[in-house]
């Protein structure tokens, strides 16, 4: 693991951070080293999502065959553009609008971002969606549950169900409040997820059905599901009751409901 040695961001100077954005910006050389080792993206097709003022978009650069960014912030922007030139691919947007299939096309692709702590579930749930072949993301330390929580858990949901049957996911890094500038409330990690060969007909699908499945959390997964009778069928197929609510489901169950409708 990774040790705390910060040090001022030069980049930073003069910068006034949008705390509404959750801009706290890593500032320590050896949690940066330890992010880009972990994600092994040599040679990669790789997106970052919030470069910032570029701590992890220097060494990306210099590690991928291709590079694209989405950030938010466009008094950012200008400065990557500035700093990196056309070794960037950078799109200024909110990564929840942005086409990210039409910019990292149909080739495989990697994520790694230090996601801003107000959207991480929705950005979570939107790179799920789209399956790239790795992810590495810094999360604030609560966060990682959403991951790792299996049926019946209190935070389990569309998150810990895609990672749970399409990718192997573990912390990698654990990063003390104290490496970011400014620094943040709570400690952060870095999870990463590897894609498994599990096979999913459509990420962006899967994610709207569970979606439904989770909107009432206290109704049964046929009445989430508009009370389809394919639901009913595929149930008593998986040897689960015909009331089970979504929560009750593991992953594997859930993904053989999602196919058994599409
Ligand atoms: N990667 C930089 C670093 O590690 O120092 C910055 C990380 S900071 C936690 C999050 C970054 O995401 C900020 O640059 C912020 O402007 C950007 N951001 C926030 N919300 C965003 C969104 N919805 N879409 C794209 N970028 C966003």
């Amino acid at each position: 693991m990774a040790t705390d040695q910060s040090k001022p961001n030069p980049v930073l100077a003069g910068f006034v951070p949008n705390k509404a954005l959750g801009q706290n910006f890593l500032s320590s050389e050896s949690i940066i080293e330890a992010i880009l080792e972990q994600a092994q993206i040599e040679g990669k097709r790789v997106l970052e999502i919030g470069p910032g003022t570029g701590a992890l978009t220097q060494g990306l650069v210099s590690r991928a065959c291709f590079l694209a960014a989405v950030e938010k912030d466009g008094r950012l922007c200008e400065l990557l553009r500035e700093r990196f030139g056309e070794s960037l691919t950078l799109v200024h947007a909110d990564v929840l609008d942005a086409d990210i299939p039409a910019l990292m096309g149909s080739e495989p692709w990697h994520a790694v971002g230090n996601l801003p702590y107000y959207a991480t579930t929705p950005i979570v749930l939107r790179l799920l969606s789209l399956l790239p072949d790795s992810m590495t993301l810094m999360v604030q330390k609560e966060a990682t549950e959403r991951f790792f929580a299996g049926a019946k858990d209190r935070v389990y949901g569309p998150v810990a169900v895609i990672s749970g049957c399409c990718y192997a996911a573990k912390v990698v890094v654990n990063a003390p409040r104290g490496c970011f500038t400014p620094p943040p409330e709570v400690d952060s990690v870095v999870v990463r997820l590897l894609r498994n060969e599990r096979s999913v007909s459509d990420g962006m699908a899967f994610l709207s059905f569970l979606k439904q499945a989770f909107s009432m959390r206290r109704k049964t997964l046929y009445n989430n599901l508009n009370k389809n009778t394919r639901v009913l069928s595929t149930l008593t197929a998986l040897g689960c009751n015909a009331d089970a609510r979504a929560e009750a489901l593991t992953p594997e169950q859930l993904l053989a409901i999602f196919e058994s409708l599409v």
